[in-house]
């Protein structure tokens, strides 16, 4: 059984500095301040890629980590990714529609205490993470307190707490009991040949609406992008009054894909609901159904990397890739 540690920075690999906390470990400091050894049982190789907060991850940087992963797929029987917090459920959405059909598990973990501190979550997770990888369920995985959620479905929820992600309108994979992890769901991911596809467009305009948010301050904002996630209210829908913003959306609309998500955390979108929605549906709004939000942002850069028309863009939002959409 041979795993892999990816290293990318974050917390888990962070120490104090007098600029606050830095990520500056490698791996195989991890290791060695969380007590895993390298030959356990498990042969453990590891390779740092990156170290940075992951504030600063960048699109590329996302092609960067999936070029390496999909170069060790064929090598070993499960890969861990120690990623910061911030970013994480970015990365993992962006790495599941990049790489496809991977054979083997791949877990992002990573921590809210860094490794270097008393009382630090680094130990538990890396634990959690080596132990689901060594279970062999392909997918792309995240690994946080004592559960395992798709990589497709988490969100951070909150900026302090060690219980900082949740699946979102979707059950967690596994969890921890004892020193094991029990699997309770099993995601029906597709299957076939393993692939790696780099394309994505970075440039989208991802807008929160608010009372008073002016057509003029969309516009303006859109048509800087290739394209628009706009993160409406509750089950979603453009306000026409007073200000009128569909208008302005259903202009942007037919030139570029806008997308609409919520500002809820659960439950996702339905523009058939309310007429406030069916008016954004007419004006050619695409729905993102229950997705996360960073599964919506990360999707739209994949589709806008692979189709021009508002159509083809519109299909493959419309379409389940990774079980990040029910439908
Ligand atoms: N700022 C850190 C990061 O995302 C937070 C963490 O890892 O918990 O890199």
């Amino acid at each position: 059984m041979r795993i892999l540690i990816v290293g990318t920075g974050g917390t888990i690999a962070s120490a104090r500095t007098e600029r606050g906390y830095k990520a500056k470990l490698s791996v195989d400091e991890i290791l060695g301040l969380a007590g895993i050894e390298k030959s356990d049982g498990v042969k453990i190789d590891t390779e740092d890629i990156l170290n940075l907060d992951s504030t600063l991850i960048q699109p590329e940087d996302w092609v960067t980590i999936g070029r390496a992963l999909f170069k060790a797929l064929g090598e070993y029987d499960g890969i861990v990714i120690t990623h910061g917090t911030d970013t994480l459920a970015y990365t993992s959405s962006a790495l599941s529609f990049m790489l496809k059909n991977v054979p083997v598990p791949v877990v992002l973990t990573g921590s809210m205490l860094p490794i270097t501190e008393p009382g630090s979550d680094a130990p538990r997770n890396i634990k959690t993470a080596l132990t689901f990888a060594i279970k062999g369920f392909p997918g792309i995985y995240v690994a946080f307190m004592d559960k395992i959620m798709l990589g497709t479905r988490v969100s951070k929820v909150h900026s302090l707490g060690l219980n900082a992600f949740q699946s979102i309108n979707y059950p967690d994979v596994a969890y921890v009991k004892g020193d094991d992890v029990v699997v309770r769901h099993r995601p029906a991911l597709p299957s076939g040949e393993p692939s790696f596809d780099p394309r994505i467009e970075p440039d989208i305009t991802y807008l929160r609406l608010t009372p008073g948010l002016s057509p003029e301050v969309f516009l303006t904002m859109a048509e800087k992008s290739r394209g628009v996630v706009l993160e409406g209210y509750g089950a979603g829908g453009i306000p026409y009054r007073g200000r009128n913003l569909l208008g302005a959306v259903s202009k942007i609309a037919r030139e570029k894909p806008v997308v609409m998500t919520t500002q809820a955390l659960y439950g996702g979108v339905d523009l058939t609901l309310y007429e406030v929605g069916r008016r954004a549906l007419e004006a050619g709004v695409i729905p993102a159904g229950d997705m996360t939000k960073e599964a919506t942002l990360t999707k739209l850069m994949y589709a806008l990397g692979h189709a021009r028309s508002v159509d083809k863009v519109r299909e493959i939002m419309e379409k389940n890739l990774a079980c990040e959409i029910s439908t």
